[in-house]
This record gives structure tokens, sequence and C-alpha cells, in this order.
């Protein structure tokens, strides 16, 4: 039988919304939405991931190898991170979870996590998108390394090419969002996250919304689903 440990009695305590979909289904853009509209803390693996890589921190070098192969790092570092972070009473006011779990055991680890600290999952929220729409999304995808401003080649370009249009920084664009690497994210990475949508079905905890809608119209969905 399924251990319910932490996860769909009724919730007395702080917000806890997990967000899963595929890299690229838009869990970032919505997580950071509704983090600032809703004050709830955003909680990225990816960008807690790449910022440990950045800094050269044992986390960090661990955690490269899969990541510039666009594999899942392994379950305990992430659940580690987790963990760690969770603990952090800056987290007090609801959590969003975004790129975290990514496998069953990743999702069986967080009920447990948050159990020790008072806490359960409100809502899971699969964001659906086809996978031929990630691709093109991924692979579209620059940043401003200055501002952190999201653009899209074709979708959301900047005004001037290649150059952010708040701090005229160069944009520059994710390793693993190269078209390469891209396909090799979603076809490991895909099926893991099947496995997580099961789960949380099982455990009555899921909602899906349709992730090719407008952004503002996949945060009203979200928010519909949350009750916020
Ligand atoms: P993201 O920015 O969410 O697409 O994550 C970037 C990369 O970080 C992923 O391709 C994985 O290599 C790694 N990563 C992020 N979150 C997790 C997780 N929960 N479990 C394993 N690997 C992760």
């Amino acid at each position: 039988m399924m251990s319910r440990v932490g996860v769909g009695e009724a919730s007395t305590t702080r917000p806890v919304v997990v967000l899963v979909g595929a890299a690229g289904a838009g869990k970032g853009t919505q997580a950071s939405i509704l983090a600032a509209e809703l004050g709830y803390r955003h909680l990225a693996t990816g960008d807690l991931f790449r910022s440990a890589l950045r800094d050269r921190t044992v986390l960090g070098e661990q955690a490269r190898v899969y990541m510039e192969r666009g594999d899942l790092v392994p379950d305990e570092l992430a659940i580690g991170l987790v963990a760690e972070a969770l603990a952090d009473q800056s987290a007090a006011g609801g959590v969003i979870l975004d790129g975290f779990p990514r496998t069953a055991a990743q999702a069986r680890a967080l009920e447990i996590i948050l159990a020790a600290g008072g806490d359960q999952i409100s809502r899971v929220v699969a964001i659906d998108v086809s996978e031929a729409d990630l691709v093109a999304r991924l692979s579209g995808r620059w940043s401003c390394p200055a501002c952190g401003t999201p653009y899209h080649l074709v979708y959301d370009p900047p005004r001037q090419p290649g150059i952010c249009n708040n701090d005229g920084t160069a944009l520059t664009q994710r390793e693993d969002d190269r078209v390469e690497v891209v396909r090799a994210r979603l076809t490991k990475q895909i099926p893991p996250m099947r496995e997580v949508i099961a789960h949380y079905r099982a455990a009555d905890l899921l909602s899906v919304v349709d992730g090719s809608l407008p952004i503002d119209e996949v945060t009203a969905a979200i928010r519909a689903e949350v009750g916020a």
C-alpha cells in the first residue's frame, strides 16, 4: 500500500505547491510569477544546482557531469538539496516547488521531509505541453546573465538581437538548452516524470493544466487549481 505520510490530509499548515512538467513546460516562469503574487518561496532545484555549479561547491562538482549530459542528478543529491532548503525558516510563508520531485523516489522522500517539518503537499499541478513544442521552446531560450530576464528567439525576442532590453548585457544560452542536449533531457526525464504524475494521481493530489496557453492564462489556471 502506498505511504500517505504527509499527503492528502486537510491542510492546516503553510501551503506547499508542487509544479510538475517537462523541461520547457514553463514551471520556472509560472513558479516565479506565483511566488511573487502569493508571497511564497520559489524553490527551483535546477537553479540551486546551477548556482552550486557556478560556485564550484562539492555538490556542484558532483552534479556537473549529469547536468552537462542532460541526465537527472542522482536522487540522493537532489533529495539532500531539498531537505536542506526546506529546513530553512525563510520558507515559512508557503513554498512552490519547481523541478522537484522528478522521480517517484524523490516524491516519496518529499513526503517524509515535509512531514518531519509538520508540512504536507497542498496541491500538485502538472503543466502539460507537447514534446514538439518543448523542443522548440527550449532550444530558442536565452537569458540575461546579469538580471535573469528570459527571452525566446522566436516567441519573445529582445528588441536588439542578442542584447538584454533592461541593461544591454549580451544574452547567454544555458549549456543544456542546446538542441542536442534538449532532446537528451526530454528522452531521459519524461519517463520518470510520468511516474511522478502517476504517484500524485493515485494520491488524489494532481491537477493538470494546459501549458500551451498564454502565460497569464496558465497562471490563472494554476491559481484556480491551488485555490489561491
Ligand atoms: P531545470 O532547470 O529544472 O531544467 O534543471 C536543470 C538540470 O538540473 C536538470 O536537467 C537535472 O540535471 C538537474 N536537476 C534539477 N532538478 C533535479 C531533480 N529534482 N532531480 C535530479 N536532477 C535535477
